[in-house]
């Protein structure tokens, strides 16, 4: 198999660490890959570049996919390429908990499953401006308690949209994954999540296109929840859920939870798929409080590098990669202070190395 471009760019925050770290372990296992490390965001300037160059931009767009380390500010551009400019519709949230991994739960033996968010529209990202300004445009628009948007004077408002052609492709995306997850044992089972009862026309919208969708599928079965119904049912009784999809802000806010069910927000790994050129990264953000201490978790940048392999078709190396996690963890001797251990960035990184080794 040819080599496949890989563009690591770490950016903000602990990024720059955890993008370190995975690429510490990729090429340490001498995965079959053309790793190229680029600087975006606050990791750039900190070298004197810039922030987006057109250089790595170029990189960006000629890989095969790009592994993202985490944005505040100055690497939102790099961030905002990759989700919008590449178009990459969908967020992929696996939730799988290993032995050894610091679930707040009493039993967390089994909990597996995977959050597909949508990742273009909703309320993200926000379109907003002054409210008076909006009354002048919509002086007729009422909500359904019958208030005019003159009747709240000053202040703010952001809108949410919700297109017809993004849920379609969600729909489709989200069906074609659980119909292949079923081919590795998983029920075939669509969860979705929305707040139909408030949002009777946006959400609803989403709703009633992943239903019609999944029905196209005698093999999937169908459920739905609304959001804050969801965020219980995730802790009651997580072991229930296979495929869960979700509108852009809900799989936001709900898979933070999500994570720390599996075990913590350090390692939870993400794919952005569907767009031009595929991007991975942790779900979690830059975590400013613990940057540059090197004793940020690097498990949820090397799962996404798992995803990553995966999609490229290295399916023995992701392997490799995600039982090596499995015994680090279970193990439980080279932990971050996260996980309840003393470990370093750099020390679980080579841990988990050894493993592969
Ligand atoms: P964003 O809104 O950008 O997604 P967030 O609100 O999810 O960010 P984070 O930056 O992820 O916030 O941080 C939330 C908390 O979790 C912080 O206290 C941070 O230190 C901790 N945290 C996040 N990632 C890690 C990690 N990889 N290892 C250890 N702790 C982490």
């Amino acid at each position: 198999m040819a080599k496949k471009k890989v563009v690591a760019i770490g950016c903000d925050g602990i990024g720059p660490e955890v993008v370190d770290a995975a690429c510490h372990i990729l090429q340490g296992a001498n995965f079959n890959l053309d790793l190229v490390r680029c600087y975006g965001g606050d990791e750039a300037i900190s070298k004197g570049l810039e922030p987006f160059s057109e250089d790595v931009r170029t990189q960006i767009d000629g890989s095969d996919a790009v592994l993202f380390g985490s944005h505040i500010i100055n690497g939102y551009p790099v961030l905002m390429h990759l989700r919008f400019t590449n178009d990459n519709y969908v967020n992929m949230r696996p939730v799988k908990y290993y032995e050894g991994m610091n679930s707040p739960l009493k039993d967390p033996k089994g909990i597996d499953f995977v959050f597909l968010r949508e990742l273009s529209e909703g309320l993200y990202p926000g379109r907003e401006g002054d409210l008076e300004d909006l009354a002048r445009r919509l002086p007729d628009s009422v909500d359904r308690s019958g208030r005019k948007l003159t009747d709240f004077g000053a202040g703010k408002y952001a809108i949410k949209v919700i297109s017809k052609k993004a849920c379609e492709r969600m729909a489709k995306f989200t069906c074609e994954f659980a119909i292949q997850r079923m081919k590795d044992g998983y029920p075939g089972k669509v969860t979705c999540v929305t707040k139909s009862n408030l949002f009777l026309e946006t959400d609803v919208l989403f709703e009633k296109t992943i239903e019609d969708e999944v029905k196209k599928h005698p093999e999937l079965t169908y459920e739905h929840y609304l959001v804050d119904n969801m965020n219980r049912l995730m802790l009651i009784r997580p072991r229930d859920f296979d495929v869960i999809v979700a509108v852009n802000e809900y799989g936001d806010i709900l898979t933070d939870a999500a994570a720390e069910i599996g075990g913590g927000l350090g390692l939870m790994g993400t794919g952005g798929f569907g767009g031009k050129v595929p991007y991975f990264e942790s779900a979690h953000g830059a975590a400013p409080d613990i940057a540059g201490k090197n004793k940020a978790n690097p498990t949820a940048t090397v799962f996404a590098s798992k995803y990553m392999l995966d999609y490229l078709g290295m399916k023995e190396e992701a392997n490799s990669l995600e039982k090596a996690i499995a015994a680090v963890y279970k193990q439980g001797d080279s932990l971050t202070p996260d996980q309840g251990g003393t470990a370093t960035t750099k020390e679980l990184a080579e841990a988990i190395l050894r493993k592969i080794r």
